[in-house]
Protein backbone atom coordinates (compact mmCIF):
# COMPACT_ATOMS: atom_id res chain seq x y z
CA UNK A 1 0.00 0.00 0.00
CA UNK A 2 1.10 3.19 -1.06
CA UNK A 3 0.31 5.86 1.74
CA UNK A 4 1.24 10.02 1.10
CA UNK A 5 1.36 11.97 4.25
CA UNK A 6 -0.01 15.81 3.86
CA UNK A 7 1.66 18.36 5.96
CA UNK A 8 5.01 17.39 7.45
CA UNK A 9 4.89 19.35 11.28
CA UNK A 10 4.53 16.99 14.20
CA UNK A 11 1.21 15.38 13.76
CA UNK A 12 2.64 14.17 9.94
CA UNK A 13 6.22 13.25 11.10
CA UNK A 14 4.87 10.82 14.35
CA UNK A 15 2.37 9.59 11.12
CA UNK A 16 5.54 8.72 8.50
CA UNK A 17 7.66 7.22 12.05
CA UNK A 18 4.59 4.74 12.50
CA UNK A 19 5.29 3.96 8.52
CA UNK A 20 8.45 3.92 8.87
CA UNK A 21 8.66 1.39 11.56
CA UNK A 22 5.52 -0.79 9.78
CA UNK A 23 7.39 -1.15 7.00
CA UNK A 24 10.67 -1.91 8.88
CA UNK A 25 8.45 -4.69 10.58
CA UNK A 26 7.37 -6.53 7.41
CA UNK A 27 4.10 -4.22 6.98
CA UNK A 28 3.79 -3.99 3.16
CA UNK A 29 3.55 0.03 3.02
CA UNK A 30 5.26 2.71 0.99
CA UNK A 31 5.34 6.09 2.36
CA UNK A 32 5.72 10.16 0.79
CA UNK A 33 5.56 12.89 3.13
CA UNK A 34 4.56 16.16 1.56
CA UNK A 35 5.49 19.35 2.89
CA UNK A 36 4.79 22.85 1.73
CA UNK A 37 7.10 24.96 3.29
CA UNK A 38 11.41 24.50 3.04
CA UNK A 39 11.51 22.97 6.72
CA UNK A 40 9.54 20.45 8.75
CA UNK A 41 8.42 20.50 12.15
CA UNK A 42 5.34 22.97 11.35
CA UNK A 43 4.72 25.66 14.42
CA UNK A 44 8.01 23.50 17.01
CA UNK A 45 11.07 25.69 15.66
CA UNK A 46 13.76 26.07 18.36
CA UNK A 47 17.35 27.09 18.19
CA UNK A 48 20.40 27.68 20.56
CA UNK A 49 22.44 30.03 20.85
CA UNK A 50 25.41 30.79 23.29
CA UNK A 51 23.90 28.34 25.85
CA UNK A 52 20.45 29.66 26.03
CA UNK A 53 17.40 28.06 23.86
CA UNK A 54 15.49 29.54 21.85
CA UNK A 55 11.81 28.25 21.44
CA UNK A 56 9.87 30.14 18.30
CA UNK A 57 6.79 28.06 18.67
CA UNK A 58 5.73 25.36 21.85
CA UNK A 59 8.13 25.52 24.51
CA UNK A 60 6.81 22.47 25.93
CA UNK A 61 4.46 19.44 26.48
CA UNK A 62 2.17 18.30 29.28
CA UNK A 63 3.75 15.39 31.30
CA UNK A 64 0.68 13.99 32.04
CA UNK A 65 -0.45 12.83 28.24
CA UNK A 66 2.10 10.23 27.76
CA UNK A 67 2.19 10.52 23.95
CA UNK A 68 5.04 13.15 23.51
CA UNK A 69 7.51 11.46 26.22
CA UNK A 70 7.33 7.99 25.14
CA UNK A 71 8.09 9.29 21.64
CA UNK A 72 11.11 10.60 23.07
CA UNK A 73 12.22 7.62 24.87
CA UNK A 74 11.89 5.31 21.68
CA UNK A 75 13.85 8.01 19.92
CA UNK A 76 17.04 7.84 22.34
CA UNK A 77 16.02 11.05 23.70
CA UNK A 78 15.13 10.30 27.07
CA UNK A 79 18.10 11.68 28.39
CA UNK A 80 17.46 14.78 27.08
CA UNK A 81 14.15 15.20 28.92
CA UNK A 82 13.42 18.19 31.82
CA UNK A 83 10.70 18.88 33.52
CA UNK A 84 9.83 22.32 34.39
CA UNK A 85 10.99 23.70 38.11
CA UNK A 86 7.75 23.53 39.68
CA UNK A 87 9.35 24.99 42.94
CA UNK A 88 8.74 28.38 41.10
CA UNK A 89 5.30 27.50 39.67
CA UNK A 90 3.20 30.75 40.49
CA UNK A 91 1.21 32.62 37.69
CA UNK A 92 0.40 36.17 38.32
CA UNK A 93 -2.24 37.92 36.64
CA UNK A 94 -2.16 41.81 35.57
CA UNK A 95 -4.61 44.05 37.02
CA UNK A 96 -3.58 47.49 35.65
CA UNK A 97 -0.22 48.15 36.24
CA UNK A 98 0.43 45.23 38.68
CA UNK A 99 1.08 41.50 39.01
CA UNK A 100 -1.24 40.10 41.22
CA UNK A 101 -0.61 36.08 41.66
CA UNK A 102 -3.45 33.06 40.74
CA UNK A 103 -4.33 32.05 45.06
CA UNK A 104 -3.13 28.96 45.72
CA UNK A 105 -5.48 25.92 45.59
CA UNK A 106 -6.46 27.27 42.35
CA UNK A 107 -6.90 24.45 40.34
CA UNK A 108 -7.30 25.74 36.97
CA UNK A 109 -10.25 27.26 37.41
CA UNK A 110 -11.73 26.32 40.66
CA UNK A 111 -10.55 27.62 43.73
CA UNK A 112 -9.92 25.01 46.66
CA UNK A 113 -9.03 27.15 49.24
CA UNK A 114 -10.36 28.95 51.39
CA UNK A 115 -8.42 31.64 53.12
CA UNK A 116 -5.94 31.95 50.03
CA UNK A 117 -9.22 32.58 47.97
CA UNK A 118 -10.53 34.83 50.58
CA UNK A 119 -7.15 36.98 50.86
CA UNK A 120 -6.58 37.47 47.37
CA UNK A 121 -6.50 40.65 45.48
CA UNK A 122 -7.67 39.43 42.20
CA UNK A 123 -11.02 39.38 43.26
CA UNK A 124 -14.17 41.95 45.10
CA UNK A 125 -15.58 41.26 48.05
CA UNK A 126 -18.62 41.04 46.35
CA UNK A 127 -17.10 38.04 43.69
CA UNK A 128 -15.74 35.88 46.75
CA UNK A 129 -18.82 35.56 48.34
CA UNK A 130 -20.60 34.94 44.59
CA UNK A 131 -17.11 31.77 44.63
CA UNK A 132 -18.10 30.81 47.41
CA UNK A 133 -21.90 30.45 47.00
CA UNK A 134 -20.43 27.69 44.26
CA UNK A 135 -20.59 24.99 46.70
CA UNK A 136 -24.36 25.07 46.36
CA UNK A 137 -24.28 24.58 42.53
CA UNK A 138 -27.03 22.31 41.50
CA UNK A 139 -26.37 19.47 39.41
CA UNK A 140 -26.42 19.77 35.40
CA UNK A 141 -25.84 16.68 33.00
CA UNK A 142 -26.74 15.74 29.04
CA UNK A 143 -27.12 19.85 28.80
CA UNK A 144 -26.01 21.25 25.50
CA UNK A 145 -22.60 22.49 24.72
CA UNK A 146 -21.78 25.94 25.72
CA UNK A 147 -19.28 28.28 25.96
CA UNK A 148 -16.59 28.21 28.54
CA UNK A 149 -17.30 31.69 29.64
CA UNK A 150 -21.08 30.62 29.90
CA UNK A 151 -20.59 27.61 31.99
CA UNK A 152 -17.48 29.54 34.39
CA UNK A 153 -20.23 32.41 34.51
CA UNK A 154 -22.67 30.02 35.87
CA UNK A 155 -20.65 28.71 38.64
CA UNK A 156 -18.43 31.62 39.53
CA UNK A 157 -19.81 34.96 38.12
CA UNK A 158 -18.23 36.96 35.26
CA UNK A 159 -15.01 38.15 37.59
CA UNK A 160 -14.22 34.19 37.26
CA UNK A 161 -14.36 34.75 33.23
CA UNK A 162 -12.83 38.21 32.73
CA UNK A 163 -9.77 37.45 35.36
CA UNK A 164 -9.41 33.27 35.44
CA UNK A 165 -10.92 31.54 31.98
CA UNK A 166 -10.18 34.31 29.57
CA UNK A 167 -6.36 34.81 30.25
CA UNK A 168 -6.14 30.90 30.87
CA UNK A 169 -7.72 29.99 28.14
CA UNK A 170 -6.07 32.82 25.64
CA UNK A 171 -2.35 31.81 26.97
CA UNK A 172 -3.52 27.61 25.80
CA UNK A 173 -5.26 28.64 22.47
CA UNK A 174 -5.13 32.03 21.69
CA UNK A 175 -8.81 31.88 22.04
CA UNK A 176 -11.96 33.49 23.37
CA UNK A 177 -13.73 31.81 26.29
CA UNK A 178 -16.91 33.30 24.76
CA UNK A 179 -15.99 31.23 21.89
CA UNK A 180 -14.38 27.73 23.26
CA UNK A 181 -16.40 24.71 23.88
CA UNK A 182 -16.85 24.05 27.51
CA UNK A 183 -17.84 20.47 26.20
CA UNK A 184 -14.40 20.08 24.22
CA UNK A 185 -11.68 22.18 26.14
CA UNK A 186 -12.78 21.26 29.71
CA UNK A 187 -14.39 18.09 29.20
CA UNK A 188 -13.22 17.43 33.05
CA UNK A 189 -15.73 19.83 34.43
CA UNK A 190 -18.76 18.82 32.29
CA UNK A 191 -18.19 15.89 34.31
CA UNK A 192 -17.48 17.12 37.62
CA UNK A 193 -20.57 18.82 37.29
CA UNK A 194 -22.53 15.88 36.21
CA UNK A 195 -21.43 14.43 39.21
CA UNK A 196 -21.24 17.07 42.07
CA UNK A 197 -23.01 19.84 40.65
CA UNK A 198 -20.18 22.26 42.75
CA UNK A 199 -17.25 21.93 40.52
CA UNK A 200 -15.25 22.72 44.16
CA UNK A 201 -17.37 20.28 45.88
CA UNK A 202 -16.36 18.10 42.87
CA UNK A 203 -12.58 19.31 42.76
CA UNK A 204 -11.67 18.36 46.73
CA UNK A 205 -13.64 15.03 46.24
CA UNK A 206 -11.58 14.30 43.42
CA UNK A 207 -8.18 15.46 45.19
CA UNK A 208 -9.02 12.99 48.49
CA UNK A 209 -9.57 10.08 46.06
CA UNK A 210 -5.69 10.60 44.38
CA UNK A 211 -5.00 11.45 48.05
CA UNK A 212 -6.38 8.46 49.68
CA UNK A 213 -4.49 6.02 45.84
CA UNK A 214 -1.53 7.73 47.24
CA UNK A 215 -1.39 6.71 50.80
CA UNK A 216 -2.14 2.79 49.48
CA UNK A 217 0.96 3.28 47.56
CA UNK A 218 4.01 1.27 49.01
CA UNK A 219 6.60 3.53 50.37
CA UNK A 220 9.48 1.89 48.03
CA UNK A 221 7.17 2.58 44.65
CA UNK A 222 6.94 5.93 46.24
CA UNK A 223 10.91 5.87 46.66
CA UNK A 224 11.51 4.88 42.91
CA UNK A 225 8.54 7.25 41.25
CA UNK A 226 10.25 10.64 40.86
CA UNK A 227 7.64 13.60 41.56
CA UNK A 228 5.98 14.35 38.21
CA UNK A 229 6.61 17.72 36.41
CA UNK A 230 4.02 19.37 35.04
CA UNK A 231 5.74 20.13 31.95
CA UNK A 232 8.52 18.30 29.91
CA UNK A 233 10.65 19.57 27.17
CA UNK A 234 14.15 18.77 25.56
CA UNK A 235 17.21 20.31 26.86
CA UNK A 236 18.69 21.44 23.69
CA UNK A 237 14.84 22.85 22.60
CA UNK A 238 11.99 21.35 21.01
CA UNK A 239 13.70 20.67 17.45
CA UNK A 240 15.70 17.88 19.11
CA UNK A 241 11.91 16.07 18.64
CA UNK A 242 11.47 16.89 15.07
CA UNK A 243 15.49 16.20 13.85
CA UNK A 244 14.69 13.05 15.84
CA UNK A 245 12.00 11.91 13.84
CA UNK A 246 13.74 13.37 10.58
CA UNK A 247 16.48 11.31 11.34
CA UNK A 248 14.00 8.02 11.23
CA UNK A 249 13.01 8.37 7.87
CA UNK A 250 13.91 7.66 4.60
CA UNK A 251 15.06 10.90 3.23
CA UNK A 252 13.80 9.36 -0.52
CA UNK A 253 10.45 9.70 1.08
CA UNK A 254 10.38 12.86 2.75
CA UNK A 255 9.58 16.01 -0.30
CA UNK A 256 9.59 19.90 0.84
CA UNK A 257 9.24 22.67 -0.37
CA UNK A 258 6.08 20.57 -2.26
CA UNK A 259 2.50 21.41 -1.64
CA UNK A 260 -0.61 19.29 -2.51
CA UNK A 261 -2.69 21.06 -4.92
CA UNK A 262 -5.68 19.19 -5.02
CA UNK A 263 -7.03 15.07 -4.50
CA UNK A 264 -9.12 13.28 -6.34
CA UNK A 265 -10.61 9.95 -5.66
CA UNK A 266 -11.74 6.99 -8.10
CA UNK A 267 -11.85 3.01 -8.38
CA UNK A 268 -8.40 2.76 -8.21
CA UNK A 269 -7.57 4.93 -5.16
CA UNK A 270 -6.11 8.41 -4.82
CA UNK A 271 -4.50 11.28 -6.88
CA UNK A 272 -2.41 14.15 -5.28
CA UNK A 273 -1.52 16.76 -7.52
CA UNK A 274 0.84 19.22 -7.31
CA UNK A 275 2.50 22.78 -8.44
CA UNK A 276 3.08 22.54 -12.61
CA UNK A 277 -0.03 19.56 -12.79
CA UNK A 278 2.12 16.76 -11.87
CA UNK A 279 0.19 13.83 -10.13
CA UNK A 280 0.79 11.13 -8.03
CA UNK A 281 -0.98 8.20 -7.44
CA UNK A 282 -1.78 6.61 -3.81
CA UNK A 283 -3.48 3.95 -1.98
CA UNK A 284 -3.89 5.78 1.53
CA UNK A 285 -3.87 9.27 2.24
CA UNK A 286 -3.18 10.67 5.77
CA UNK A 287 -3.99 14.67 5.93
CA UNK A 288 -2.33 16.62 8.71
CA UNK A 289 -2.30 19.65 7.41
CA UNK A 290 -4.20 22.57 9.30
CA UNK A 291 -7.94 21.90 8.77
CA UNK A 292 -8.84 24.90 6.46
CA UNK A 293 -6.19 23.97 4.36
CA UNK A 294 -7.38 19.93 4.62
CA UNK A 295 -10.55 21.48 3.44
CA UNK A 296 -9.07 23.43 -0.15
CA UNK A 297 -7.65 19.65 -0.30
CA UNK A 298 -11.20 17.56 -0.15
CA UNK A 299 -13.12 20.13 -1.50
CA UNK A 300 -13.13 18.16 -4.90
CA UNK A 301 -13.69 14.53 -3.65
CA UNK A 302 -16.52 15.45 -0.36
CA UNK A 303 -18.10 19.26 -0.62
CA UNK A 304 -19.64 18.57 2.94
CA UNK A 305 -16.50 17.33 4.52
CA UNK A 306 -15.01 20.23 2.85
CA UNK A 307 -17.42 22.23 4.48
CA UNK A 308 -17.01 20.69 7.96
CA UNK A 309 -13.37 20.80 7.94
CA UNK A 310 -13.57 24.89 6.85
CA UNK A 311 -16.04 25.47 9.51
CA UNK A 312 -13.09 25.00 12.47
CA UNK A 313 -11.87 28.30 12.86
CA UNK A 314 -8.11 28.94 13.60
CA UNK A 315 -6.63 32.04 15.28
CA UNK A 316 -3.11 32.93 14.74
CA UNK A 317 -0.57 33.70 17.19
CA UNK A 318 2.84 35.99 17.43
CA UNK A 319 6.08 34.88 19.82
CA UNK A 320 8.53 37.48 21.07
CA UNK A 321 11.52 35.95 22.98
CA UNK A 322 13.55 38.92 24.29
CA UNK A 323 17.05 37.54 26.10
CA UNK A 324 18.17 39.85 28.79
CA UNK A 325 21.35 40.23 30.68
CA UNK A 326 19.79 39.39 34.10
CA UNK A 327 21.71 41.80 36.17
CA UNK A 328 20.40 44.64 34.19
CA UNK A 329 16.97 43.68 35.09
CA UNK A 330 14.66 44.77 37.82
CA UNK A 331 13.65 41.91 40.47
CA UNK A 332 11.25 39.61 38.86
CA UNK A 333 8.37 38.20 40.72
CA UNK A 334 8.39 34.43 41.66
CA UNK A 335 7.04 32.56 39.41
CA UNK A 336 6.69 31.12 35.73
CA UNK A 337 5.16 34.63 33.96
CA UNK A 338 2.06 35.89 34.03
CA UNK A 339 -1.43 36.03 31.82
CA UNK A 340 -3.11 39.58 30.67
CA UNK A 341 -6.61 39.55 30.67
CA UNK A 342 -8.76 41.14 27.80
CA UNK A 343 -10.46 43.40 30.12
CA UNK A 344 -6.50 45.02 30.11
CA UNK A 345 -7.02 45.89 26.88
CA UNK A 346 -3.03 45.17 26.11
CA UNK A 347 -1.55 43.64 23.03
CA UNK A 348 0.47 41.24 25.06
CA UNK A 349 -1.66 37.54 26.14
CA UNK A 350 0.86 36.11 28.50
CA UNK A 351 4.56 36.02 29.12
CA UNK A 352 6.86 33.45 30.40
CA UNK A 353 10.00 33.55 32.77
CA UNK A 354 11.99 31.08 30.36
CA UNK A 355 15.32 30.99 32.68
CA UNK A 356 12.58 30.18 35.44
CA UNK A 357 10.72 27.56 33.90
CA UNK A 358 13.19 25.07 32.62
CA UNK A 359 16.59 26.51 34.46
CA UNK A 360 18.73 24.34 32.37
CA UNK A 361 18.26 25.83 29.00
CA UNK A 362 19.50 29.57 29.75
CA UNK A 363 22.89 30.51 29.75
CA UNK A 364 24.09 31.81 33.18
CA UNK A 365 23.71 35.52 33.92
CA UNK A 366 20.63 35.71 31.05
CA UNK A 367 16.93 35.75 31.44
CA UNK A 368 14.47 35.08 28.77
CA UNK A 369 11.14 36.38 28.44
CA UNK A 370 9.20 35.01 25.89
CA UNK A 371 5.90 36.95 25.20
CA UNK A 372 2.83 36.08 23.39
CA UNK A 373 0.83 38.26 21.30
CA UNK A 374 -1.99 38.01 18.50
CA UNK A 375 -4.62 35.43 19.15
CA UNK A 376 -8.01 35.53 18.80
CA UNK A 377 -8.64 39.16 19.17
CA UNK A 378 -5.08 40.03 18.33
CA UNK A 379 -5.04 39.44 14.33
CA UNK A 380 -4.37 42.93 13.19
CA UNK A 381 -0.79 42.49 14.90
CA UNK A 382 0.39 40.42 12.59
CA UNK A 383 0.11 42.91 10.11
CA UNK A 384 2.97 45.21 11.69
CA UNK A 385 6.59 44.71 11.27
CA UNK A 386 8.74 42.94 13.64
CA UNK A 387 10.21 45.82 14.98
CA UNK A 388 6.65 47.60 15.79
CA UNK A 389 5.49 44.65 17.50
CA UNK A 390 8.83 44.40 19.85
CA UNK A 391 8.57 47.81 20.45
CA UNK A 392 4.84 47.59 21.67
CA UNK A 393 5.68 44.46 23.84
CA UNK A 394 9.04 45.96 25.48
CA UNK A 395 6.63 49.40 26.62
CA UNK A 396 4.28 46.74 28.24
CA UNK A 397 7.36 45.06 30.19
CA UNK A 398 8.10 48.59 30.87
CA UNK A 399 4.94 49.24 32.33
CA UNK A 400 4.06 45.61 34.43
CA UNK A 401 7.42 44.37 35.07
CA UNK A 402 9.92 47.82 35.31
CA UNK A 403 12.46 46.67 32.65
CA UNK A 404 13.77 49.90 30.64
CA UNK A 405 16.82 47.81 29.87
CA UNK A 406 17.63 46.79 25.58
CA UNK A 407 17.67 43.21 25.41
CA UNK A 408 21.03 41.22 23.85
CA UNK A 409 18.18 39.51 21.38
CA UNK A 410 14.97 39.90 19.97
CA UNK A 411 13.16 37.40 18.25
CA UNK A 412 9.97 37.64 16.68
CA UNK A 413 7.78 34.96 15.14
CA UNK A 414 4.29 34.95 13.59
CA UNK A 415 1.73 31.58 13.61
CA UNK A 416 -0.42 32.11 11.12
CA UNK A 417 -3.94 30.51 11.19
CA UNK A 418 -1.86 27.67 13.48
CA UNK A 419 -4.15 27.45 16.69
CA UNK A 420 -7.58 25.38 16.33
CA UNK A 421 -10.04 26.74 18.13
CA UNK A 422 -12.86 24.46 19.72
CA UNK A 423 -16.03 26.46 19.36
CA UNK A 424 -19.18 25.56 20.98
CA UNK A 425 -20.49 22.46 18.91
CA UNK A 426 -16.84 20.84 18.47
CA UNK A 427 -17.22 17.75 19.34
CA UNK A 428 -20.39 17.29 17.55
CA UNK A 429 -18.73 18.68 14.08
CA UNK A 430 -15.62 16.05 14.59
CA UNK A 431 -18.22 13.45 14.79
CA UNK A 432 -19.36 14.09 11.48
CA UNK A 433 -15.82 14.48 10.20
CA UNK A 434 -15.02 11.28 11.12
CA UNK A 435 -18.17 9.87 9.41
CA UNK A 436 -18.02 11.50 6.78
CA UNK A 437 -14.46 10.17 6.65
CA UNK A 438 -14.86 6.66 7.54
CA UNK A 439 -17.14 6.83 4.09
CA UNK A 440 -13.80 7.21 2.14
CA UNK A 441 -11.63 4.49 1.90
CA UNK A 442 -8.20 4.48 3.26
CA UNK A 443 -8.56 8.62 4.56
CA UNK A 444 -7.25 9.86 7.56
CA UNK A 445 -6.93 13.26 9.42
CA UNK A 446 -4.68 14.31 11.89
CA UNK A 447 -3.39 16.95 13.68
CA UNK A 448 -4.73 19.68 16.69
CA UNK A 449 -8.07 20.22 14.84
CA UNK A 450 -9.85 17.84 16.15
CA UNK A 451 -8.44 15.96 19.51
CA UNK A 452 -6.42 17.86 21.89
CA UNK A 453 -4.58 20.95 20.61
CA UNK A 454 -1.02 20.27 22.65
CA UNK A 455 1.69 17.72 20.90
CA UNK A 456 0.76 15.02 22.75
CA UNK A 457 -2.35 14.51 20.81
CA UNK A 458 -0.62 15.38 17.77
CA UNK A 459 1.47 12.84 17.54
CA UNK A 460 -1.46 10.53 19.08
CA UNK A 461 -3.15 11.17 15.95
CA UNK A 462 -0.69 11.23 13.64
CA UNK A 463 0.36 7.52 15.06
CA UNK A 464 -2.92 6.56 15.33
CA UNK A 465 -4.25 7.31 11.65
CA UNK A 466 -0.66 5.63 10.48
CA UNK A 467 -1.28 2.26 12.60
CA UNK A 468 -5.02 1.77 11.10
CA UNK A 469 -3.57 1.89 7.32
CA UNK A 470 -0.46 -0.15 7.77
CA UNK A 471 -1.88 -2.57 9.78
CA UNK A 472 -5.77 -2.39 8.28
CA UNK A 473 -6.49 -6.28 10.33
CA UNK A 474 -4.57 -5.17 13.78
CA UNK A 475 -0.91 -4.72 14.43
CA UNK A 476 0.23 -8.01 15.38
CA UNK A 477 1.18 -8.96 18.79
CA UNK A 478 4.48 -9.63 19.76
CA UNK A 479 5.97 -7.27 16.40
CA UNK A 480 9.85 -7.81 16.42
CA UNK A 481 11.63 -4.63 18.11
CA UNK A 482 12.68 -2.46 15.00
CA UNK A 483 16.24 -1.40 15.02
CA UNK A 484 16.41 2.50 15.44
CA UNK A 485 19.56 4.22 13.39
CA UNK A 486 21.63 5.83 15.43
CA UNK A 487 23.05 8.93 13.16
CA UNK A 488 19.67 11.05 13.17
CA UNK A 489 21.64 14.08 12.21
CA UNK A 490 23.00 12.95 9.08
CA UNK A 491 19.68 11.74 7.55
CA UNK A 492 18.31 15.11 8.79
CA UNK A 493 21.28 16.69 6.46
CA UNK A 494 20.47 14.45 4.02
CA UNK A 495 16.78 15.59 3.67
CA UNK A 496 17.88 19.36 3.43
CA UNK A 497 20.40 18.88 1.09
CA UNK A 498 18.16 16.05 -1.41
CA UNK A 499 15.74 19.40 -1.48
C1 LIG B 1 3.02 29.74 19.43
C2 LIG B 1 2.53 28.37 19.80
C3 LIG B 1 2.81 27.86 21.07
C4 LIG B 1 2.38 26.58 21.41
N1 LIG B 1 2.72 26.07 22.63
C5 LIG B 1 2.48 24.77 22.90
C6 LIG B 1 3.07 24.15 24.03
O1 LIG B 1 3.84 24.77 24.78
N2 LIG B 1 2.79 22.83 24.25
C7 LIG B 1 2.00 22.10 23.41
O2 LIG B 1 1.78 20.90 23.65
N3 LIG B 1 1.45 22.66 22.30
C8 LIG B 1 1.68 23.96 22.02
N4 LIG B 1 1.20 24.53 20.87
C9 LIG B 1 0.34 23.71 20.00
C10 LIG B 1 1.13 22.68 19.20
O3 LIG B 1 2.44 23.12 19.02
C11 LIG B 1 0.51 22.45 17.85
O4 LIG B 1 -0.87 22.18 18.02
C12 LIG B 1 1.14 21.29 17.08
O5 LIG B 1 2.54 21.41 17.03
C13 LIG B 1 0.53 21.26 15.70
O6 LIG B 1 1.12 20.24 14.93
P1 LIG B 1 0.46 19.81 13.55
O7 LIG B 1 1.37 18.82 12.92
O8 LIG B 1 -0.95 19.41 13.77
O9 LIG B 1 0.36 21.15 12.69
P2 LIG B 1 1.47 22.16 12.10
O10 LIG B 1 2.63 22.24 12.99
O11 LIG B 1 0.70 23.40 11.80
O12 LIG B 1 1.92 21.46 10.74
C14 LIG B 1 1.08 21.40 9.61
C15 LIG B 1 1.98 21.42 8.40
O13 LIG B 1 1.19 21.24 7.21
C16 LIG B 1 1.82 21.98 6.17
N5 LIG B 1 0.87 22.15 5.06
C17 LIG B 1 -0.25 22.92 5.05
N6 LIG B 1 -0.86 22.82 3.86
C18 LIG B 1 -0.11 21.97 3.09
C19 LIG B 1 -0.24 21.46 1.76
N7 LIG B 1 -1.26 21.80 0.96
N8 LIG B 1 0.70 20.61 1.30
C20 LIG B 1 1.74 20.23 2.09
N9 LIG B 1 1.92 20.69 3.37
C21 LIG B 1 0.98 21.53 3.86
C22 LIG B 1 2.23 23.26 6.87
O14 LIG B 1 3.24 23.96 6.15
C23 LIG B 1 2.71 22.75 8.22
O15 LIG B 1 4.11 22.52 8.25
C24 LIG B 1 1.61 25.81 20.49
C25 LIG B 1 1.32 26.32 19.22
C26 LIG B 1 1.77 27.58 18.87
C27 LIG B 1 1.48 28.12 17.49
Amino acid sequence: MRIAIVGGGVAGLAAAYELELARRAGAAVEYALFESSPRLGGVISSRSTGGTVIEHGPDSFLTEKPAAIALCRELGLGESLVGSDDRQRKTFIVVGRRLVALPDGLMFLVPTRLMPTLLTRLFSPLTKLRMGMEWFHGRRSGAQDESVASFVRRHYGQAAVDRLADPLLSGIYGGDAEQLSVQSVLPAMVRLEAEYGSLTRGMLAARRRQRAAQAVQTQAARATTPPRTIFTTLRGGLQQLVDALIGQLDPECVHVSCAVKSMEHDASGWRLRFAERATERFDGIILATPAWAAAELVRDVHGPLSDELAGIRYSSSITVNFVFDEAKLPELPPGFGFLVPAVERRAMLACTFVHRKFPGRTASGQAVLRCFAGGARGEAMLGESDEAIALRLREELRQILGIVGEPLLTEVRRWTRSMAQYSVGHAARVGRIREQIDALPNLHVAGNAYDGIGIPDCIRLGRQAAERLAWPDGKPEGKPETELKTQPQARVEAVSRAK
